[in-house]
C-alpha cells in the first residue's frame, strides 16, 4: 500500500516514521513517502499519486486549505476549510486534526479556552473545544485573518476574538490555553506565547507544538503547576485516523507514539 504526505517544505514531518511503524506492525506491505510540491502542481501531483494507485494522501502546510478545490470535503473538512488527508480511491478530503485535538483533550474539561493562532492548527483545536461546549477566545498575530475564523466558527458554538494586547484581560478567566503557532517550534522564536500572569492562574496548557516535546510554553507552565497536554499526542492521534481512512484499521496508538518519539529524538526531522 502506498501512502504519502504533500507539502512544502516537508524535512521536519515524522509522519513517515508513524505511519511505517504502524504499517509494519500490522504487516501490511507499503510504504509512506513524503512529496514536495510546487503550488502549481499540486492538484497534477494529486491525481498522478492516485494513477500511481496511492491509497490516501496526508496534505500539510500550504495547502490544506487548497486540496479542497479538488476533492470533496467532509463537513467537518468544510467547516474548518481545511484538510489534512485525502482518500484518494473516493477522492474525499477529511480533517484528522480535528479528532486529533478532540482525543488530545478528551480528559479535559471546563468552560472557556484561549487559542492563540488561527491556522490550520487554530482552527482544528478551537472548533473541537467548541464541540465540547467550550466558550472559545481566540487570538492571532494578524487580527483580520483571527476574526474570519471567528466568524466562522460562531456559526457552530461561542467564540469571540481578543487581540494579542488584552490577552492580560483573560487571567483567571480560562480553564485551558492553547498554543496553535509556531512558536516554541524547532527554527522559530523559543518564547511563552502568553503573558506568564495567565499562568499563574494554573489553567490546563495544551501546546500543539510536538518539536520539541517541552517547549517554553510547556516548561514554564510545568513549573508553576498546570497539567499538560503535549502536541505529540494530537499529531498521534490525527496520524492514526488518517491511516484508519485509509485501510479501514485502527493502528497501535502506542506503536505510532514510539515511532514519532523517536524520529523526534533522533533530530533527523
Ligand atoms: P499555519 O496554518 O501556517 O498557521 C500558523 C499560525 O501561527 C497562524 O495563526 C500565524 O499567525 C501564527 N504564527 C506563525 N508564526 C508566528 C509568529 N512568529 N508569531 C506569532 N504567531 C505566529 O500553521 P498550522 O498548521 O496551524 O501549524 C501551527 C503549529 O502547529 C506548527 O508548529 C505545527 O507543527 C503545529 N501542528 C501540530 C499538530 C499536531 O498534531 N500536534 C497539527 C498541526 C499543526 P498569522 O495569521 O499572523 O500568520
Amino acid at each position: 500500500m502506498y501512502l504519502g504526505l504533500i507539502g512544502y517544505p516537508l524535512e521536519h514531518s515524522v509522519s513517515p516514521a508513524m505511519h511505517e511503524a504502524a504499517l509494519k506492525s500490522l504487516d501490511i506491505q507499503g510504504c509512506y513517502l513524503t512529496f514536495e510540491v510546487k503550488p502549481k502542481d499540486l492538484k497534477l501531483a494529486i491525481l498522478g499519486a492516485k494513477s500511481l494507485g496511492f491509497k490516501g494522501l496526508n496534505v500539510t502546510i500550504p495547502y490544506k486549505e487548497a486540496v479542497l478545490d479538488f476533492t470533496k470535503p467532509t463537513n467537518e473538512a468544510a467547516i474548518v476549510r481545511a484538510s489534512n488527508t485525502v482518500d484518494l480511491e473516493k477522492m474525499i478530503s477529511y480533517n484528522t486534526d480535528v479528532y486529533g485535538a478532540e482525543m488530545a483533550l478528551r480528559n479535559v474539561f471546563g468552560e472557556s479556552a484561549l487559542v492563540i493562532g488561527a491556522g490550520g492548527a487554530g482552527k482544528a483545536v478551537s472548533f473541537a473545544l467548541i464541540k465540547k461546549g467550550f466558550n472559545v477566545f481566540l487570538s492571532n498575530r494578524t487580527a483580520k485573518r483571527g476574526e474570519n475564523v471567528v466568524k466562522l466558527l460562531q456559526k457552530y458554538g461561542n467564540c469571540s476574538f481578543i487581540p494579542l494586547d488584552d490577552l492580560i484581560k483573560l487571567r483567571g478567566k480560562v480553564d485551558l490555553i492553547v498554543n496553535a503557532t509556531p512558536l516554541g517550534m524547532k527554527g522559530f522564536p523559543r518564547v511563552v506565547p502568553v503573558p506568564l500572569e495567565l499562568l499563574e492562574e494554573q489553567p490546563v496548557v495544551f501546546d500543539v507544538v510536538y518539536n520539541p516535546i517541552e517547549t517554553p510554553l510547556v516548561a514554564h507552565a510545568k513549573r508553576v503547576g498546570c497539567k499538560i497536554i503535549y502536541g505529540i499526542d494530537m499529531l498521534v492521534y490525527q496520524g492514526a485516523k488518517s491511516f484508519e481512512i485509509w485501510t479501514g484499521i485502527s493502528p497501535p496508538i502506542s506503536v505510532m507514539k514510539k515511532s514519532a518519539l523517536l524520529a523526534i529524538e533522533s533530530r533527523k526531522y
